[in-house]
């Protein structure tokens, strides 16, 4: 009695899911299902293709394989060159001029796994799952953005889209300065109503990201009076660098703490008589003795905040600490350039709502948002001051990436692919 009770309602949900969809939703759905073998091998091809984000003609290799699939399409595709910010550089491919809301889709091409790495072939572990170095971070986002067009296209609904697809080169390791090294996302993003980023998210393809918190370094530089141990706390003499670097983060500790979805890790300090700092290779060397107040400290780390307003505040505050030295001691903080946020807007969650209706439609359930601390920056974090709704991690499912281990859902190729191509045929005719 119970299965069959269970019988029926899979009938039946499986029935709505059908009824909820148009016939032209249908027709995208039977072309991603009847294409995935070829998206496969297209995903094979480019996972074997190192593109590790300083092995510049890899990177440029991936672009010149996905450059004819997107021309095919009717867009003009471009290979913007990167040497401006030392880097391959990256896709973009425009199709402009048409009807409805202007639609920025993002990809890289990049990985984190250069020519050195023992990582560099796509492997098939079972009829669902490959491994392989960036497969769902993500070669395979990059595959679910050709394959949504590519089923938009056939039914007839891709010709009058207004689409920019701007595939960066450099995500995992971006070049600087930023101004240069995000500029092609920047002007798209500018251009665009709608920006949806194909990240693989947390690899749950239940969740997609309406937030990501921004990142940005800083440096602490604290100078104290050298002087004899037993001279410390003496009016002439004071504290030392390394008290007053301790009273600072230890403050951060005591009156940042309570922010809600901040961080803030200091992840490196130095000090001593005589110190050395190497910011390129984040390595340092210390002289100090005992019986000796320490002249010098340093301390390098972060601050991963959910909005620029938070992050904002949270500068001030740690520049006031930071003023308040201890007695004979000198602090200075400096913040580098950083990733801004993308903080979880009211436009962000009509669109993952747009999203989730599209894939309960297709019977593959709700999907929600992921919890903004499990949530790292991303290119899609640049676009925020510029769209009006933005989400993220539409691609691929998997495991592990960043890791030898990295594998990708293969079924998630299609899934994904129709779910995004439901929601970008539905802003198109729903507004
Ligand atoms: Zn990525």
């Amino acid at each position: 009695m119970k299965l069959q009770t269970l019988l029926i309602g899979v009938c039946l949900s499986s029935l709505n899911a059908m009824a909820a969809i148009s016939n032209k939703e249908a027709t995208m759905t039977a072309f991603i299902d009847e294409n995935q073998t070829q998206a496969v091998q297209l995903l094979e091809e480019i996972v074997n293709i190192n593109s590790g984000t300083m092995n510049f003609a890899g990177v440029k290799q991936v672009a010149d394989t996905l450059i004819p699939q997107f021309e095919a399409l009717g867009f003009d595709v471009s290979f913007e060159d990167g040497s401006a910010f030392d880097r391959a550089g990256h896709l973009v491919a425009i199709k402009a001029g048409g009807t409805g809301p202007r639609i920025l889709l993002i990809g890289h091409l990049d990985t984190v796994f250069e020519p050195e790495s023992t990582f560099q072939h796509f492997e098939k572990i079972d009829d669902h799952t490959a491994r392989g170095p960036g497969i769902a971070d993500m070669k395979g986002g990059n595959i679910i953005i050709l394959q949504t067009l590519k089923a938009l296209q056939a039914a007839g609904e891709l010709k009058d889209m207004n689409v920019h697809v701007v595939m960066t080169g450099d995500e995992e390791l971006s070049g600087r300065p930023l101004s240069l090294s995000k500029k092609a996302l920047i002007d798209s993003a500018k251009w665009a109503d709608i920006a949806l980023g194909f990240e693989n998210g947390d690899g749950n393809p239940k969740t997609a990201n309406i937030s990501r918190r921004g990142s940005v370094g800083w440096t602490l530089t604290v100078k104290g009076v050298p002087s004899h141990s037993s001279r410390v706390f003496s009016d002439k003499v004071g504290a030392g660098a390394i008290y007053e670097a301790s009273r600072v983060l230890n403050t951060f500790y005591n009156e940042l703490r309570s922010e809600d979805l901040l961080t803030f890790n200091p992840g490196k300090i130095i000090g001593g008589t005589t110190v050395t700092h190497d910011q390129t290779s984040n390595s340092g060397t210390a002289f100090g003795k005992s019986n000796v107040v320490a002249e010098t400290a340093i301390v390098t780390g972060d601050i991963r905040a959910i909005s620029e307003t938070q992050l904002k505040r949270v500068k001030q505050k740690m520049q006031s600490i930071v003023s308040d030295s201890l007695p004979q001691t000198h602090s200075t903080i400096t913040f580098a350039e950083g990733y801004p946020a993308l903080a979880p807007t009211d436009g962000n969650k009509a669109l993952l709502n747009l999203y989730s209706k599209a894939s309960e439609d297709l019977g593959l359930g709700a999907v929600v948002a992921v919890n903004p601390l499990n949530a790292g920056a991303a290119d899609v974090s640049f676009t925020s001051a510029h769209v009006d709704m933005a989400i993220d991690g539409l691609g691929m499912s998997g495991a592990d990436a960043h890791t030898v281990n990295e594998v990708g859902n293969l079924r998630s190729l299609a899934s994904q692919a129709k779910r995004a191509a439901l929601l970008l045929y539905r802003l198109k005719t729903q507004e």
